[in-house]
């Protein structure tokens, strides 16, 4: 895990113009590549510049790399099967990997959540769920039930489902006479007031979840497909569900007989301490969208995991009849498979999701010395996943979490600006003593801001 990477001795340095043809995505552009933070190796817990520098990987990539960088059987295995068979059409046709890793994805699912629909990324596998969530209600005869009820704060992707469902207002903005009709959102759970600085779940908010009926009484039950949310949400800078929240969301989605997605792609494997947050929270939803930790972020992989009533309702008719018409060239690829199964192996062997729920209290520990420091007003977690929250720059909202994140970077600690909020979401091998570094480095950034 220690081993230092190479560093490519002589690789030409980019120029400005190297940079400009790469049109970055979620990225401010002109500042990147007027002072670029290139990222060329890594392993375990670290990346390193192409000159060198060590970084410390306080977000496991972006959400993902849950069992660290470099992991050689990962690659191993990745090889291996590019050079058995590089591609194989997913359509009509099956190749034994695909099969393979469903089966181990529904071993560690919740109970009764029994298929698995494979994509390529987090925004077609909530895509995909809104499709099948549509056709279900259709095929039972319930072909009224088309809106889709999401949250403010949400992150959902970027295609146009999910993002009619999400809830950033900057994700939304530029393309809001296009948005997928028939959607509403219930309010976010961030409560500054009466939750900051809450060690775990927070004490206040479940009824939020009450929106709901209010939402269904103005349409309709017979109106309403799906109820969609991230069990933590993670890209808007980490909200956890206050005590009680989503049980009460389960229950009013029952009662009406709506479908409940989660949408895990952050929460999947092993971030809040379990194979999802549907088995942490006790609540089982009816869909779970997952991506990110599949693969621990080595190849592009994404999957729709659906309750067998729901699967069980597309199996009729003629059996020789497609039954969604729905996929992708690269659902299922090979490649992508035989990441996810040397992934899925090296977190039981490693027991990686254990790690979490032992070393979830130490990192909770450490983030909640931040509290106190100039500008802080709030710092929040759940299992290996946290959030400080700072009083904006008067006037520039946003300026003070990319303030931050870019010292912190300059400081050797790879952390993510969510607007005024640094979050933090370490591989799950992270050791206490980095853990130590990653906060300690963040204080000191913290202190040393500018107003
Ligand atoms: N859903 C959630 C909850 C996410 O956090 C993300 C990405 O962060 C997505 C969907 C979109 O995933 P992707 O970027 O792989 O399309």
């Amino acid at each position: 895990m220690n081993a230092q990477p190479v560093i490519i001795p002589g690789a030409r340095a980019l120029t400005r113009q190297d940079l400009e043809a790469h049109w970055m995505p979620f990225s401010a552009n002109r500042n990147f590549k007027n002072q670029p933070r290139l990222l060329s190796h890594a392993k375990g817990v670290h990346y390193w510049t192409p000159e060198g520098r060590q970084i410390l990987d306080g977000v496991a990539g972006l959400w993902c790399v849950n069992a660290g960088h470099g992991r050689t059987e990962i690659s191993q295995a990745v090889a291996r099967s590019l050079e058995q068979m590089d591609f194989a059409p997913p359509f009509q046709m099956g190749h034994p990997m695909a099969f393979e890793l469903a089966n181990k994805i529904v071993e560690i699912a919740p109970a009764g959540m029994d298929h698995v629909f494979f994509v390529n990324s987090g925004s077609e596998a909530v895509e995909s769920a809104l499709k099948i969530a549509l056709q279900y209600h259709r095929l039972r005869g319930e072909g009224t039930r088309t809106r889709f009820i999401a949250r403010e704060r949400a992150y959902h992707g970027v295609n146009f489902g999910g993002m009619s469902l999400g809830g950033m207002p900057p994700n939304r903005k530029a393309w809001s006479p296009v948005m997928t009709p028939g959607v509403d959102h219930l309010p976010h759970t961030h409560d500054l007031a009466r939750n900051a600085f809450s060690r775990g779940q927070p004490e206040h908010g479940a009824n939020l979840a009450t929106e709901l009926e209010r939402l269904v009484t103005l349409h309709d039950a017979s109106n309403i497909a799906a109820v969609i949310v991230e069990p933590v949400a993670g890209s808007t800078g980490v909200l956890v569900p206050p005590k009680g929240y989503l049980q009460k969301l389960r229950e009013i989605c029952t009662k009406h007989g709506i479908l409940l997605i989660f949408d895990e792609v952050i929460t999947g494997f092993g971030r809040v301490g379990s194979p999802f947050g549907a088995q942490q929270f006790e609540v089982t939803p009816d869909i779970i969208t997952m991506a990110k930790g599949l693969t621990n972020g080595s190849v592009p992989m994404g999957a729709v995991l659906v309750r067998k009533e729901i699967y069980d309702a597309f199996m009729t008719g003629p059996e020789a009849a497609v039954e969604l018409f729905h996929g992708y060239t690269y659902s299922s690829h090979p490649t992508a498979c035989a990441a996810g199964l040397a992934v899925l192996d090296i977190y039981q062997r490693d027991g990686l999701f254990e790690r979490v729920r032992e070393l979830a209290p130490y990192f909770e520990d450490a983030v909640h010395s931040l509290k106190g420091l100039p500008g802080v007003i709030d710092v929040r977690n759940y299992g290996f996943m946290a959030a400080v929250e700072y009083e904006p720059f008067a006037g520039k909202p946003g300026a003070r979490g990319f303030d931050t994140f870019v010292r912190a970077f300059e400081a050797g600690i790879l952390v993510r600006a969510a607007g005024d909020i640094t979050a933090l979401s370490p591989s799950f091998i992270i050791e206490k003593s980095q853990i130590d570094e990653l906060v300690d480095k963040l204080g000191k950034v913290i202190r040393a801001t500018v107003v």
